[in-house]
This record gives structure tokens, C-alpha cells and sequence, in this order.
């Protein structure tokens, strides 16, 4: 039987596999994306982009297609039965500054996320292939070998599990999950078309919050054919509540539960139920192979977290997998499972807090993702020792700013490393195509220094000269000084 070979398997074409497998090709790494479904996700499901992720897909090339196919979050409308009664805005909103030029949450449903990082990925010549799911998985010294249930062999030099919460390749390499439901309750989650006369107005995301059965929430979605989308999310009172997910059952609880009546219910686009969990994989690497996105970590919906944080994985992971094929050390892959593994574990008690709270969150604040660093990964150093509470350090996000007239964003933007001088002179002259070097004039974001900005947006190596820069490059395997 012919067997494929290439550097790296990704197994899963959600966001996850997706946003890996587009880095990979625009590193020009020969990586292979196999999807055990016969197209991509059709559901809204994670319809909400922090600004940490609109950062990574500025970076990818896609921002500007997600921003068309998505809009800004609505303001909720609370309803008791037929009254509309309070209003209120879930999301904090910002204006866009120097340092954060995206500082608010983006709704745009999940399928046109994947849709539109799918395309991307197209255009940089990659593919999924699509009715190839992994159901078995060997490795050794050199590599991975995979069986796929269409017949195929493949043999890679690493993988990726990018399968999801019910994680085959998680099952196949024995890790353990630990985690707790976080709630007994199941949820029922839909895409609903209404029709024009329906009394919900596209304006607003409605919510029930004392409807007897259980709150229901009801979000406008924009539609690429104009029509009006709504996804609900509703909960139960009853642990032991089957949730009828035909559309019949979803009209059904519509018109028991809110203002709407079965006959506003046009056509339901997808449906599903769960119950929320809580749950991180006890490794993120088992030799060859890492789990990424919900095949790492579960999160209950509530504040948004889980595809952000799942795409934030694959960009961590993906520059340092192009490195290690290109001849960096194979250490710098222990820093993936190193540098988000706590973060993972943050965000979960993040998500898990608000799912239980008994009053609403406002989102915004740590939600957003800005704040996540890797200030004590061993990729880590900081040269410096007199700084100020606030300053920026090697292991924080690099933020934006246009010191000098020059955009930090694009000019980090891309598959390399940035050696930035801020209001320094003499920085060492590197090799430009790993490295570029950028001088700017001093910026309050910065301070002064000079600071090595990795290919994921995170500040590697800072300091008040270029001195030692070279070494921690090549001892990273990147680049010797010259
Ligand atoms: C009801 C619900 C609501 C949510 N709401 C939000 C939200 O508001 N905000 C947010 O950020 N997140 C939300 N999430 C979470 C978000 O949807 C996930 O975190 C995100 O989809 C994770 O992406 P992923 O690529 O890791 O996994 P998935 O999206 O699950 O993708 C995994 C892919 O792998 C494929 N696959 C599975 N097994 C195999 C195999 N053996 N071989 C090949 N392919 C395989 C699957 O078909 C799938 O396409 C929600 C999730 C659910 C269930």
C-alpha cells in the first residue's frame, strides 16, 4: 500500500488545524491537514474573536476578510416573556489606540472563521483532505505512522492533534484528562433563520433570562446571504432534560420559552447539545506529537475562550515545529507544552468562574488575552535588572505603535524574528531573512532597549544593548550572528 510522506500530520481542520496548518505552509513547511469530516464545521458555535486573536490573524493575512464576514457585538436586550425590558452591553467597548489597535471582541460564527482560514490556506498552497480521519497512530525515533479510514498510510516526522475534545489521537497516546463538569445541566445551542416578521429585531441579542425551563439566549449572527441568523443557546433547570435538537424541538422550545412563535421559525441550520466541562490534558507532548486547541483543553462557552485560545496554540506551535525542521534544537519544542499549559490552566478557571457566576460578567479585561506572556519559559531572558513595575519585558506581548512612523504590527508581521532597537543605536547586523532589524525612535510602549520579538508576537530576549543577542539566536538555532 502506498504510503504519504510528509514533515508534519495535522489531524483536524477546526480552527486549530487550520490556523497550524496555513503557518506551516507560509513557512514553507510540507505539512499534510486531514479531516475526518467530509467538509468543514457548518456551525456558529465560538463566534467570538478576542483581540489576542484578531492580532495572530492580522499577522496570518485574514484580519481584513474575518472583519467583513463578522460585525460588532450587539447590545443584550433582557425580556420577560413578551416585555423587552432592560438593556445592556455584555462587552466592553474601547477605542482602538497606538499599542492595542483591536481592543474588542469580534462575533462572527465559527464556519466563517474556519472558511475564511481555510481559503487563506488554500492561497499558500496547502489543502485538507477531507474524509481522512485518523484511527491509528505509532511513532518511534524518526517519525510517526499514521493510518487514516480511507485506506492511507501516513508517515510524518511530527504531528499535531488538533481533533477536538473528543480527541482520537489523545485516546490512541494514552493522556489523561483532568477536569470536573462544570455544569450538570445540559445546553442546547442552535443556528436559527426567523423569518422578517419574527419580533427580535437584528439589533439585539435577546435574552430570557427567567424563562421557566431555563435562560435562552438569542444572538443575531451576521449572514452571508443577508437572511436573519440567529444562534440560540439555551439552558435547562432539569439535570435530566433531553434536549431535543430536530428543528421541530428548537421551534418548539422557541415559542414555550420567548417571544417567538414555531411559525418565525424558518429553518434550523444546525444543532447541537452539551453539557459545559472543564478539562486539561495532563501533557501537551508525547514524543512526536502535541495536542493542540480542544484536544488539549475543554472549556464551557461561557466568556468565549475556547477557540481563542485553541488558535493561540497552533501559533505557538507552529513557528517552533518550521524551526525544528529547518535545524533548530529539538528543545524548543518542550517550551510549546511549557509556555501554554499554565495558560491553558488559567483560562479554564477563568471560563469555569463565569459559567458559575449567578450575576452576568462584563467581557473585557483578562478576556481578552492581551495580557497572556511567557515571562518564565526557558525561551525566556531578560537582561536587565532595574525596571519599573510596569515596564515591558522579554516574555510579554510585543504590542503595536507607529514610533518613527513605522508600524510595529508590520513589521513583525510575517514568518520571522524582529531585533528591535528602541531608541538605541548599533544593532548588530543578523541574517535578514530569519531576522530583520528594525531601529524606531524611543516609545513609551517600549521604553528604551532592544528587544527580540519572536515569530509569534512575544518578546523573547530584551535588552539595554544588543549585547548577547546573537548568542541567544544561535543557541536557539536560529540564526548566528555576523
Ligand atoms: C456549543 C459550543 C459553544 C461554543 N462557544 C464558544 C464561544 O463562544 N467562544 C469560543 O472561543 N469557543 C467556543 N466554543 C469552543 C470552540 O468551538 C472550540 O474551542 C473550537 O472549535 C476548538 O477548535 P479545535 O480546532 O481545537 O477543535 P474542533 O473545532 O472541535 O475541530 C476538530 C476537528 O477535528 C476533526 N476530527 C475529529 N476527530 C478526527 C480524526 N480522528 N481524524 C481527523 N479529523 C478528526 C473534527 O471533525 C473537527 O473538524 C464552543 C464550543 C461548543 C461545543
Amino acid at each position: 500500500m502506498a504510503v504519504a510522506t510528509t514533515d508534519v500530520l495535522v489531524v483536524g481542520a477546526g480552527p486549530t488545524g487550520l490556523v497550524l496548518a496555513a503557518d506551516l505552509a507560509r513557512r514553507g513547511v510540507d505539512a499534510l491537514l486531514v479531516e475526518r469530516a467530509a467538509g468543514l464545521f457548518p456551525g456558529s458555535r465560538g463566534k467570538g474573536l478576542q483581540p489576542r486573536t484578531q492580532e495572530v490573524l492580522y499577522d496570518l493575512g485574514v484580519l481584513d476578510a474575518i472583519r467583513a464576514a463578522g460585525t460588532e457585538y450587539p447590545t443584550m436586550r433582557m425580556w420577560e416573556g413578551a416585555e423587552p425590558g432592560q438593556e445592556w452591553d455584555m462587552m466592553e467597548r474601547s477605542e482602538p489606540s497606538d499599542q492595542v489597535p483591536f481592543p474588542d471582541g469580534w462575533l462572527i460564527p465559527q464556519a466563517r472563521t474556519q472558511e475564511v482560514l481555510h481559503a487563506r490556506l488554500r492561497e499558500l498552497g496547502g489543502e485538507v483532505r477531507f474524509g481522512a480521519g485518523l484511527t491509528g497512530l505509532a511513532q518511534d525515533a524518526s517519525g510517526v505512522t499514521a493510518e487514516l479510514d480511507d485506506g492511507s498510510t501516513v508517515r510524518a516526522r511530527y504531528a499535531v492533534a488538533a481533533d477536538g475534545g473528543r480527541s482520537t489521537v489523545r485516546g490512541l497516546l494514552g493522556i489523561g484528562m483532568t477536569g470536573e463538569t462544570v455544569d450538570a445541566k445540559p445546553m442546547l445551542v442552535a443556528d436559527v433563520r426567523v423569518t422578517d416578521d419574527a419580533p427580535v429585531p437584528d439589533t439585539h441579542w435577546h435574552v430570557w433570562p427567567k424563562a421557566p425551563e431555563g435562560t435562552v439566549a438569542f444572538c443575531p449572527l451576521p449572514s452571508p446571504d443577508g437572511g436573519r441568523v440567529f444562534q440560540l443557546v439555551a439552558q435547562y433547570t432539569d439535570e435530566s432534560a433531553l434536549p431535543d435538537t430536530s428543528p421541530a424541538g428548537v421551534a418548539k422550545l422557541l415559542a414555550s420559552r420567548t417571544v417567538l412563535s414555531e411559525e418565525h421559525v424558518a429553518e434550523v441550520l444546525w444543532a447541537s447539545d452539551f453539557r459545559a466541562r472543564a478539562a486539561l490534558a495532563d501533557r501537551f507532548r508525547s514524543g512526536r506529537v502535541f495536542l493542540a486547541g480542544d484536544a488539549a483543553h475543554i472549556h464551557s462557552p461561557a466568556g468565549g475562550q475556547g477557540l481563542n485560545t485553541s488558535v493561540q496554540d497552533a501559533y505557538n506551535l507552529s513557528w517552533k515545529l518550521a524551526a525544528v525542521l529547518a535545524g533548530a534544537p529539538e528543545s524548543l519544542l518542550d517550551t510549546y507544552e511549557e509556555e501554554r499549559i499554565p495558560v491553558a490552566a488559567d483560562i479554564l478557571g477563568v471560563s469555569t468562574r463565569i459559567h458559575r457566576s449567578e450575576t452576568p460578567v462584563r467581557r473585557g479585561g483578562e478576556l481578552r488575552q492581551l495580557g497572556i506572556g511567557y515571562r518564565e519559559s526557558a525561551l525566556t531572558v531578560e537582561t536587565r535588572t532595574e525596571l519599573s513595575e510596569d515596564a515591558l519585558r522579554a516574555g510579554d506581548r510585543a504590542p503595536d505603535g507607529r514610533p518613527g512612523g513605522i508600524r510595529l504590527f508590520d513589521a513583525f508581521r510575517g514568518p520571522h524574528w524582529t531585533l528591535l532597537g528602541v531608541g538605541t543605536a548599533g544593532l548588530p547586523t543578523l541574517d535578514g531573512e530569519s531576522v530583520r532589524t528594525v531601529s524606531v525612535p524611543a516609545y513609551e510602549a517600549y521604553g528604551t532597549g532592544v528587544f527580540l520579538v519572536r515569530p509569534d508576537g512575544y518578546v523573547g530576549w530584551a535588552g539595554d544593548g544588543a549585547e548577547g543577542v546573537a548568542e541567544y539566536l544561535a543557541r536557539a538555532g536560529v540564526v548566528a550572528g555576523r
